[in-house]
């Protein structure tokens, strides 16, 4: 034979399946192209080609008979499997954690596990939104069971060692493909990898560590916050499962609209309307904002949808700044008018310059001729 495998792993012939082992890490470890270099990736398949022969009791004692199969040379036909349980190993005894992810390594899966993020919403008022505010949201979660402190074991007793395993949390599975055989590792189906099992549940929370929860979370709505921001919570999501750390909790902030203001970037914007004699003569009339009543001064000659600023009354620009109110006037023209009034407005009218006079003349005769749209909305209405 030309390959000797015992003379590969550098053991004798009659050497134990701990030799065996001993021998294999070392000189994988060794000869591992990531740390030999690529020209030793020969050198490391032989290596690993010995010892997944000699390594299983069955196939060593068939090379030991002389049995073909064997190819007897590196990265030959018929027989290369590679043992990712000892490469995980490996890489794990190099690097402290393992490419190949937990359980299918070789090594058990932490039963700790992080606790899932949740994500709830709440809905604060603009006004809250202007000056900040402190909420409780109650959410439905996981918590830490209270039986066990999360150990997920009734008291008294401990997760043990794996019967099936032993431990190792995975098991080996040997598949014959026209490659060859592959040997592969999966995790133990008994305790699902994690090497060990914990006999004696906790009949609170069958052995999770944690039951579902109602919790009350606080919360700092910062003042100027938008509409749909995120708010993290770090560590107030799902309890971990068997004491492992918390997830985060994100809470999306909904600004509900507001009956009198309608916020346009830092600004509050609102509509107010006013006789027309208040938009022709200036007038003083009070507002009330989120600040409070507030004194609003309506300058004389204010034409319709002008506008009033409020200065510093929005919402935060920075520490010491806010945004405005800007004020949109509305000018009302009364309805139904008394014989003296009608009068007063007349007599005013014709002190009015004669101008004006003919505009409302033009503006009438303008009144009963329709604009293309409406006819066409006419048409479609059957009128
Ligand atoms: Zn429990
Ligand atoms: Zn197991």
């Amino acid at each position: 034979m030309e390959n000797d495998y015992y003379q590969i792993l550098g053991v004798p012939r009659d050497a134990s399946q701990e030799e065996i082992q001993k021998a294999y890490r070392k000189l994988s470890r060794q000869y591992h192209p990531d740390i030999a270099g690529k020209q030793y990736e020969d050198k490391f398949k032989e290596i690993n080609e010995a010892y997944s022969v000699l390594s299983d009791p069955e196939k060593r004692a068939e090379y030991d008979r002389g049995g073909s199969g064997f190819s007897g040379g590196a990265g030959g036909a018929g027989f290369s499997p590679m043992n990712f349980t000892d490469l995980g190993d490996l890489f794990g005894q190099f690097f402290g954690a393992s490419p190949f992810g937990a359980g299918a390594a070789g090594s058990p899966i932490p039963r700790e596990n992080r606790g899932g993020d949740e994500i709830t919403s709440i809905t604060v008022s603009l006004k809250d939104a202007v000056f900040g505010a402190e909420k409780q949201i109650e959410i439905g979660t996981y918590g830490k069971c209270p039986t066990c402190k999360g150990t997920g074991s009734k008291s008294g007793s401990a997760p043990v060692v794996c019967p099936s395993c032993h431990g190792t949390g995975v098991k080996q599975q040997v598949q014959r493909s026209i490659l060859g055989q592959i040997m592969t590792t999966v995790p133990c189906p008994q305790c699902q990898g994690h090497g060990t099992v914990i006999p004696d549940p906790c009949p609170q929370c069958q052995g999770t560590g944690r039951i579902r929860v109602k919790r009350t979370v606080q919360v700092k709505i910062p003042a100027g916050i938008e509409d749909g921001t995120r708010i993290k919570l770090v560590g107030q999501g799902e309890a971990g499962q068997l004491g492992g750390p918390a997830g985060d909790l994100y809470i999306e902030v909904r600004v509900s609209p507001d009956k009198e203001f309608t916020r346009k970037g830092q600004d509050l914007h609102c509509w107010l309307s006013v006789p027309m004699t208040w938009a022709a003569l200036g007038a003083r009339t009070a507002i009330s904002t989120f600040d409070g009543e507030k004194e609003l001064e309506i300058p004389a000659g204010t034409q319709y949808g002008q506008t009033v600023i409020m200065p510093g009354l929005g919402l935060p620009k920075s520490e010491k700044e806010r945004g405005d109110i800007v004020v949109h006037v509305q000018i009302e023209i009364p309805t139904s008018l008394s014989s003296e009034q009608k009068e007063l407005l007349e007599k005013f009218a014709s002190s009015h310059d004669s101008g004006a006079e003919g505009n409302m003349q033009a503006a009438q005769e303008m009144k009963p001729k329709k604009g293309i749209f409406a006819r066409m909305k006419d048409a479609l209405k059957g009128e």
